[in-house]
């Protein structure tokens, strides 16, 4: 395969619908884009450059939460290459969350990173939450919607009816202690609905960045859409019993009788 230039990269974003000045919120497997000018690292500054000094990029660095976390030095957990280099990028700043962090970089990076309660690690009152209050952009970059966390916003808004607790540590007065933290998890295999419910609505755009598939939505449409089919199925996120997923069954278990 060809490498893509830089400014092709920066052509390709800008014609998917990235906004300049824009917050731009990315999930991304670099594996898909590759061959790009600059690898890693130059796919970031060409998202950079895709937003401007004006505009604020945001990922997600999320951790094992095995570990007391410490955002200047603690390896995100699953997240790819993209987003590993991206925290460590002089100037990024990386929320506090210690198993649901994210890093950002530009005018809201401060807002966007500012601390939140362990519980949930993605409602109104974190990074996503507040991505989606500045009414900012979510790019899908050879993912799916599985790994898209604003639906995760969308199920803390609609208070859907499960929740499961994960161990996470965490430093208390000075020492790690293990605390359970409460999130609507399950195998989120059932976020990618949300590619027809967008589609449907007009409200994707699709395209290729480097050699991978790219979706761009609105945050505030994400969530809407969400909202509108938990409204009426609170558990469409869920795999049905008959697929005996262990992770949506668990979710499941937890709903109060
Ligand atoms: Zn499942």
């Amino acid at each position: 395969m060809s490498v893509v230039s830089s400014s092709q990269l920066v052509e390709q974003l800008a014609a998917l619908g990235v906004r300049q000045g824009g917050v731009l919120l990315v999930h991304t497997s670099f594996k898909a884009v590759r061959p790009v000018e600059g690898g890693p690292r130059g796919l970031i500054a060409a998202l950079r450059a895709a937003v401007g000094d004006a505009g604020t990029l945001v990922m997600p660095t999320m951790t094992d939460g095995e570990r007391v976390f410490d955002p200047k030095s603690t390896p995100t957990f699953q997240m790819g290459i993209t987003a590993e280099l991206f925290w460590r990028e002089p100037g990024v700043l990386r929320s506090t969350h210690p198993g649901g962090s994210f890093a950002a970089v530009g005018p809201h990076a401060a807002f966007i990173c500012q601390p939140q309660p362990l519980s949930p690690p993605h409602g109104v009152d974190s990074p996503v939450g507040r991505v989606h209050e500045l009414g900012g952009q979510v790019l899908l970059l050879g993912v799916q919607h599985s790994e898209n966390t604003t639906l995760h916003l969308a199920e803390a808004i609609a208070r859907v009816p499960y929740s499961v607790t994960h161990p996470c540590v965490v430093e208390i007065d000075g020492a790690a202690c293990t605390v359970p933290i409460a999130e609507t998890d399950h195998c989120c295999t059932r976020f990618e609905l949300a590619n027809d419910w967008l589609r449907a609505r007009g409200l994707q755009r699709e395209g290729l960045v480097g050699h991978g598939a790219a979706r761009l939505c609105e945050a505030r449409d994400v969530v809407r859409v969400a909202l509108e089919q938990l409204a009426t199925e609170p558990t469409i996120f869920l795999c049905p019993e008959t697929d005996a997923c262990a992770e949506c069954d668990a979710a499941r278990a937890s709903i109060p009788g």
